[in-house]
């Protein structure tokens, strides 16, 4: 028998629970849904739940009571299911991944419960069949934010992510320490798959250009991501103004907003650089921005060469099918040099 929905009590509601598990970027696009809701019920208990390895996106954000991060060595269907019982007393649940995972979490709850459209159809047309002239996907933002229409409440502005007190105090004492004079251009050359990753030969010429003109480089990556790049890592061992950090996110966080101007991929952390404030310029290799994951916010400036071919993904590949990798390997250091120029001066 399906369980009775539970309608809001009088007073509003009084335990909210909003899902987004992964990734990156998706759980920084996330938050001006959890701070609708803050504003529109400021005493219910707010909590959010996520992937263990992005629960620092939202560990220091002050409008959530709760963040539920679910560990890596527990998503299995059985542990999906007893972990279902910690939402039974919730009296809404706004799901904004739609997954497997989470209509497992969310079946047979008595919570109200809204999605977001995930408009996968759209974008699965803007790969495959885009002879269909399809319209442009909406903006991960905008979708999330529908999801609270049949409340009446809305989302204000694009996200604002906190680093939280330790990290802030650790970039500033990281940035004293080198002291490079005036705030760094952050490159982030790391992403996922190999076909959202601009050469390194041109993040190389990139580093310097802007070191050339006299400007600070601060890279930021995995560690992982550093090793798989050696030959910027040698270079950026031998400039004085250039530093590589491989920190926690909360730290990657609190540096890039000190920065001027950041490089990105389409990746987390160019929505992480644009909800820590700063201006990005976005590097969009076999994705597009019409597939809905711009850099939210003004004054971005979203390099992309829209290629015949592109986009081929709607999330990445190991390879480029053509072979020629045009998207990227075009997109020229110059050009990018210049689109920082204009943030950083
Ligand atoms: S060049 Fe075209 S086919 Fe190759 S990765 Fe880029 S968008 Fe895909």
């Amino acid at each position: 028998m399906t369980p009775r929905r539970r309608e809001p009590p009088a007073g509003g509601f009084r335990r909210i629970a909003v899902l987004r598990l992964s990734s990156l970027g998706d759980v920084v696009l996330a938050l001006p849904v959890v701070h609708a809701l803050r504003r529109a019920w400021p005493g219910a208990r707010l909590e959010f739940w996520v992937k263990e390895e992005y629960a620092d996106v939202v560990r220091f954000d002050p409008a959530l009571d709760h963040v539920r991060a679910l560990e890596r060595d527990a998503r299995r269907l059985e542990d999906l299911v007893s972990m279902s019982a910690e939402l039974e007393d919730c009296d809404l649940i706004v799901d904004l991944h739609g997954s497997a995972r989470t209509r497992l979490l969310t079946f047979r709850q008595r919570a109200r419960v809204l999605r977001a459209s995930s408009y996968r159809v759209r974008r699965s047309r803007w790969v495959h069949a885009r002879w269909t002239r399809p319209a442009p996907v909406p903006h991960a933002l905008e979708r999330y934010a529908r999801a609270l229409a049949p409340l009446g409440i809305a989302t204000a502005g694009p996200p604002r992510v906190h680093a939280g007190a330790e990290a802030e105090a650790w970039a500033e004492a990281f940035l004293s320490a080198w002291a490079p004079g005036r705030p760094p251009v952050a490159l982030c050359p790391g992403a996922r798959h190999a076909t959202k990753r601009w050469p390194e030969e041109h993040w190389t010429a990139l580093h310097d250009a802007l070191a050339a003109r006299g400007l600070p480089v601060l890279l930021l990556s995995l560690e992982s991501e550093r090793r798989a790049l050696p030959a910027l890592d040698a270079r950026a061992e031998g400039v004085a103004g250039t530093r590589w950090c491989t920190a926690a996110l909360p730290h990657l966080a609190a540096l890039l907003s000190r920065s001027a101007a950041a490089v990105t991929h389409d990746s987390g952390l160019m929505h992480l650089a644009a909800a820590r404030g700063l201006e990005v310029v976005a590097l969009f290799g076999s994705t597009a921005p019409e597939l809905g994951f711009a850099p939210a916010g003004e004054g971005h400036r979203v390099l992309c060469r829209r290629e015949r071919c592109q986009p081929c993904t709607l999330h990445g590949r190991p390879v480029c099918p053509r072979g020629h990798f045009r998207c990227m390997r075009e997109l020229r250091p110059e050009a990018v040099a210049e689109a920082v120029a204009t943030l950083a001066g």
